[in-house]
């Protein structure tokens, strides 16, 4: 049973794949037309069924009800002429032929022992015959038959005759006796003659429909079909490079709302490759210019004669200072493209953020000393989350290195660690030369920085916050910021406890 409708499902999956490969059916013109095919011939298939069979029904009922009433007034006739005891009577062999003819057909005398005293067609008389329609009639019983293959009707007729009961006991009473049958085959020729005529009409009405559907299933896809026709046309062109126009196509509302969502994808699209521009712009100055300087360093060591070994050695400091500039680029820019990546590339596990917080101060304190700036770490409850434990110290330590670079002499930088049921916060606080407010949006930009030669003084590479801000927003956290200029700088980051992958 599961084999039969396994092989069913097949059948019917390949027919599909078949029915997709026709190209007729995948064009909205080819669907349209079998939609209106099948919408216009369906009715007129029921109606040509319904015609048919109700005509053919009527027309037996009328013909057997006709051939009714002349047997049974031949009938009369018979018994008149007392037929059944001698068949001798031209009248009534006239009558009987005459019957035969008008129905095409078979006229059968029988009389109350079941003999043929008179066939029409010559060949049965004097024979006995018997069948069920026979008996019936035989009780007074009128049967008539439909015969659809062959063609014909089928009656059996009593030949009663009415005769006054003499008995004492309901005396003057008629009485009916069955004295003999008439069985009659009519041909039915000329009902399947008008069918036929009929159901031609109906075919013929069906092809007109079809080439009618035909015919308005290509002025209407012409007319549905123009807007979209205007939208492959105007979206040519822009794959063209004709024009960078927006697409507006307003003939329907369809291809409007089309045009509107593939001008937002343009022009997202659009907005990427700049920015992808301005990066690969921003990149290559970036990596240029420590470069640059190394050649300006190196060439006038080269092009100056008996160099003292003080200035060689001063030159030669610069140099490896722009190198490793140069090298925290690179790294920056590639730490930048691990955290382009999917979410995917997240390596969590259960970390101690206490631990790691304090890992980041103790690593970062020599810098703080070195300018003079306070360290606090502040932590008001263990905490422990499924962080990527990498990503997340680079983020936290661009913010910690960043409150101790942008800091005033004898400032200080506060890191306070919090947590609640869903998230933790780490908050950096410090008391450094501040953010202008206009500022403040273009921060995380990658090369951004506020002041280009000041960052660059003290070794910054305009990176940081955009690596910050991929590793939180991949860890589904989020950053704030706020800050008076002059006065400080307050950045809060809030991650989830528990990692949940999408
Ligand atoms: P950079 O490597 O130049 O520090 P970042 O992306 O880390 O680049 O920071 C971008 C810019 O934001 C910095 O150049 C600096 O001007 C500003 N900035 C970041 N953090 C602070 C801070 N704590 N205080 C003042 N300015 C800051």
């Amino acid at each position: 049973m599961c084999g039969r409708s396994g092989a069913l499902d097949t059948t019917l999956h390949k027919l599909y794949l078949r029915l997709r490969q026709i190209s007729f059916l995948r064009s909205l013109k080819g669907r349209i037309f079998l939609i209106l095919l099948i919408v216009g011939l369906i009715p007129c298939f029921i109606m040509r069924y319904a015609i048919l069979q109700n005509y053919e029904q009527r027309a037996v009922n009328v013909r057997t009800s006709d051939i009714s009433t002349q047997v049974r007034i031949l009938a009369n006739h018979l018994i008149n002429y007392h037929y059944l005891q001698d068949t001798s009577s031209e009248v009534i062999n006239a009558e009987l032929e005459q019957l035969s003819n008008l129905y095409d057909g078979r006229v059968l005398v029988i009389d109350a022992n079941l003999r043929i005293v008179k066939d029409t067609y010559g060949i049965s008389e004097g024979k006995t015959i018997i069948s069920e329609e026979v008996i019936r009639c035989l009780r007074g019983q009128i049967t008539s038959r439909y015969d659809r293959e062959n063609g014909y009707i089928e009656m059996t007729i009593p030949i009663t005759e009415t005769l006054e009961a003499d008995l004492p006991v309901g005396a003057g009473e008629r009485i009916e006796l069955v004295r003999g049958i008439m069985l009659v085959s009519a041909s039915n020729d000329n009902i399947i003659a008008t069918m036929d005529i009929l159901n031609h009409q109906a075919v013929l009405l069906m092809s007109i429909v079809g080439v009618l559907i035909f015919v308005v299933t290509i002025f209407v896809s012409k007319f549905l079909f123009a807007p979209f026709k205007k939208m492959i046309a105007a979206l040519d062109q822009v794959q063209e490079g004709y024009t960078s126009d927006p697409i507006s196509v307003t003939d329907c509302l369809e291809t409007e709302h089309i045009g509107d969502a593939f001008n937002r994808v343009l022009g997202r699209m659009k907005m990427l490759d700049d920015s992808r521009q301005e990066f690969v712009s921003n990149v290559s100055h970036e990596l240029r210019t420590p470069i640059t300087s190394m050649k300006v360093l190196a060439d006038s060591l080269i092009t100056q004669k008996d160099v003292p070994l003080a200035v060689y050695q001063e030159f030669m400091a610069d140099i490896a200072a722009e190198i490793e500039r140069e090298d925290k680029i690179i790294n920056d820019l590639l730490s930048l493209v691990k955290m382009d990546r999917t979410s995917a590339d997240l390596n969590i596990s259960e970390v101690d953020i206490n631990a790691l917080v304090e890992l980041i101060m103790r690593r970062l304190r020599p810098i703080a000393q070195r300018r003079d700036v306070q360290l606090v770490y502040e932590s008001l409850r263990p905490v422990t989350a499924s962080v990527d434990e990498v990503k997340l110290t680079l983020a936290l330590s661009n913010l910690v290195e960043n409150a101790i670079k942008y800091n005033k002499e004898h400032g200080f930088v506060k890191v306070t660690l919090d947590a609640d049921h869903q998230f933790f916060t780490v908050k950096v606080e410090d008391s450094g030369v501040g953010i202008p407010a206009d500022a403040l949006e273009h921060i995380y930009e990658r090369f951004y920085r506020v002041d280009k030669s000041r960052s660059r003084e003290i070794g910054g590479t305009g990176l940081g916050l955009a690596i910050t801000k991929s590793a939180v927003l991949m860890h589904r956290g989020s950053i704030k910021v706020e800050s008076i200029e002059g006065e400080g700088t307050d950045f809060a980051v809030k991650i989830p406890l528990k990692y949940i992958a999408v």
